[in-house]
């Protein structure tokens, strides 16, 4: 993937600029960080992150030098390395199941993000672990939003719960999570209703929804591209719906990866998968040591 090429590039100048140096002193990281600083925000990262970033990179990289044997450059590479894992959450957050019964997991986004796809992906990946799948469909708006969940259950064989686009989206949940139960799926992964833009429509029909299934997840998708939008939109959903992580899609386009980077640190909540393509196949875990391995190139 292309994402993080420009950002590799920046980083890989950066370095060489600091091979001739014996210790990093705060004058000659100066120049060095506003390029990281540049490079970061080129990469569409939401700027208090940034700014957050370089200051707690500066006072680790201060004074470094007094390993014998090993370039400044190098150890540099190893503090914004270990900064990038923290900052995007430190290690893998897996999905948690539920104790008992099937595990609920709804799913939220606006719309054309890629939401209904991550489902089909999501339904594939639990169904590889073994797990049994059903997935319900809510989206009572969306003309082609059922068609599309029945051609993805399809395709991953996966059934799924639907129930027509003249009843509450909270009514089908509830009657596809009985027939769930009835069923003994071990994952329900629920698919709402898009729209454009946040309002208060969609967010008290998701509570709606959330407070009737009492899911064990609640993730909401995310679309890479957005960038610094991507970030403040998963802070909006996780202080009004509350919500337990995020998907980030279309990291295989040409996004600049930011959203990657801001997501946890602007909410709290972390980036749980990442979608690299239409295909069903196309959803990775998110690791954070990967990715900053992928983003220093
Ligand atoms: P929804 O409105 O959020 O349910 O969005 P859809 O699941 O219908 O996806 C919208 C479009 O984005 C479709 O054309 C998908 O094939 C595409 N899409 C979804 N996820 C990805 C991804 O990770 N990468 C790319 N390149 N396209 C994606």
């Amino acid at each position: 993937s292309a994402v993080f090429d420009n950002l590799s590039t920046n980083l890989e100048a950066i370095w060489t600029k600091l091979r001739n140096q014996d210790v990093l002193t705060r004058e000659n990281v100066k120049e060095p960080m506003q390029d990281i600083r540049r490079a970061l925000l080129e990469a569409d990262v939401s700027l208090p992150v940034v700014r957050k970033f370089v200051k707690s990179v500066t006072e680790k990289a201060i004074g470094i030098g007094v390993i014998k044997g090993v370039r400044p450059d190098q150890q540099l590479v190893k503090v914004v390395n270990d900064e990038l894992v923290s900052l995007m959450g430190g290690s893998r957050a897996e999905i948690e199941f539920a104790k008992g019964g099937p595990t609920v997991i709804l799913m939220a986004g606006l719309q054309g993000v890629g939401k209904t796809t991550a489902c089909g992906k999501l339904a594939l990946y639990f169904k590889k672990k073994g797990k049994s799948v059903m997935m319900v469909a809510t989206d009572i708006y969306r003309p082609a939003a059922i068609d599309q969940l029945l051609t993805l259950g399809r395709q991953v064989d996966a059934p799924v719960f639907e129930a027509g686009k003249n009843i509450k989206p909270a009514e089908i949940a509830r009657r596809g999570l009985t027939e769930a139960k009835k069923q003994k799926i071990d994952v329900v992964i629920i698919d709402t209703a898009g729209r454009l833009q946040v309002d208060k429509a969609m967010m008290n029909e998701l509570k709606e929804v959330k407070s009737t299934v009492n899911p064990t997840e609640v993730l909401l998708v995310v679309d890479a591209m957005t960038g610094q939008e991507a970030a403040s939109l998963v802070a909006a959903f996780n202080l009004e719906l509350g919500i337990t992580g995020a998907i980030l899609t279309k990291l295989d386009g040409d996004s600049r990866g930011g959203a990657a980077l801001s997501v946890k640190e602007v909410s709290g909540k972390p980036i749980k998968f990442v979608g690299e393509g239409e295909g069903m196949t196309a959803l990775e875990p998110f690791y954070p040591d990967r990715m900053a391995s992928r983003i220093l190139g």
